[in-house]
């Protein structure tokens, strides 16, 4: 008797440390249901993708996993408040097949093609879906400018506002080359362009040092400068003419050329400016063209979608 009470009260104590055990392992390992996406590091619209390829996640060089958690918590938002019907996930920043599953069907609802890979046309749909742009993308892709969160620029051309060519892998209708889906190359700047916009004044968009004053084929005459006061550097291609060369320094809004179309721009298209903005000192020619997926110093210098940039005319 006094066996079987000894024997039921350690069946109890172990029914109960069991329970214990498995009670702290699931506080631990809690799921993580939010919808707050704003608290994530937000993805740019080309070069960041996440997807699951069957047996792992496969994330793009640039895309970290707090960005993977954007896309979770923002998925799981729409299920929330823009009637996405899928499975809500747990925000754990690995993508599997419950993400897959649930990418798919805001895919399907938004009419983009439903292959489950959070990619740049996905992340460009669920930023208008959430109405947000990206407050983030300085931080988030550079350590060096990490404490600038606000680059007042002069706009590059006079009188003409227009932006014909978006940054990203949209690119533009005066975009010298087509963007398609086999070399996957990216615009790295915008194009500025508008009726009667040939030979209007380019201006540099803030002070500093002409770095580069050369002509290739496919950027024409074009400029590059380095602005140290916020480590940046501007890029203004197929300009008619050139008022400054390699070691100059200019104050910002100096007149240092004319809008034309030299270069890759009188192949197929007419006069604009190709217009970049690049983190740190340029250095290469790569800061031009780049392919999705591989990192880049580029940044979009559209003020519409990136807050970090704002223009006085
Ligand atoms: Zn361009």
């Amino acid at each position: 008797m006094k066996n079987q009470i000894v024997k039921s009260l350690s069946i109890t104590l172990a029914i109960i440390a069991v329970f214990s055990v498995l009670s702290i392992s699931f506080t631990a390992t809690a799921a993580n249901y939010t919808t707050n996406y704003r608290q994530y590091d937000t993805p740019e619209n080309s070069g960041d993708y996440a997807y699951w390829n069957g047996s792992k996640v496969v994330r793009s060089s640039t895309t970290n996993v707090n960005e993977v958690k954007w896309m979770q918590a923002a998925l799981n938002y729409c299920i929330a408040n823009k009637g996405l019907s899928a499975s809500k996930l747990d925000v754990d920043g690995s993508f599997g097949k419950a993400t897959k599953a649930t990418t798919t069907a805001f895919q399907k609802k938004y009419n983009l093609s439903a292959d489950g890979k959070f990619g740049p046309g996905t992340i460009k749909k669920m930023k208008d879906v959430l109405n947000t742009t990206n407050p983030n993308s300085v931080s988030a892709n550079t350590s060096n400018n990490s404490k600038i969160t606000t680059y007042k620029l002069v706009w590059p051309v006079k009188d003409v506002t227009t932006i014909s060519g978006m940054y990203g892998k949209d690119g533009g209708s005066t975009h010298y080359r087509p963007l398609n889906t086999t070399n996957q190359r990216i615009h790295s700047g915008i194009d500025i362009s508008a009726k009667g916009c040939a030979g209007k004044s380019i201006l540099a968009v803030a002070d500093g040092e002409v770095l580069f004053q050369d002509y290739t084929g496919a950027r024409g005459n074009y400029v590059i400068i380095y602005h140290k006061n916020y480590n940046i550097s501007s890029l203004y291609e197929h300009l008619n003419k050139v008022y400054v060369k390699k070691g100059d320094f200019v104050s910002a809004s100096k007149v240092i050329g004319t809008l034309g179309k030299t270069g890759a721009a009188s192949y197929k298209y007419t006069d604009h400016l190709h217009f970049g903005l690049m983190y740190g000192k340029a250095t290469s020619v790569d800061y031009d063209i780049w392919k999705v997926g591989q990192s880049t110093k580029s940044f979009s210098p559209d003020a519409r979608y990136n807050k970090s940039v704002v223009y006085s005319k």
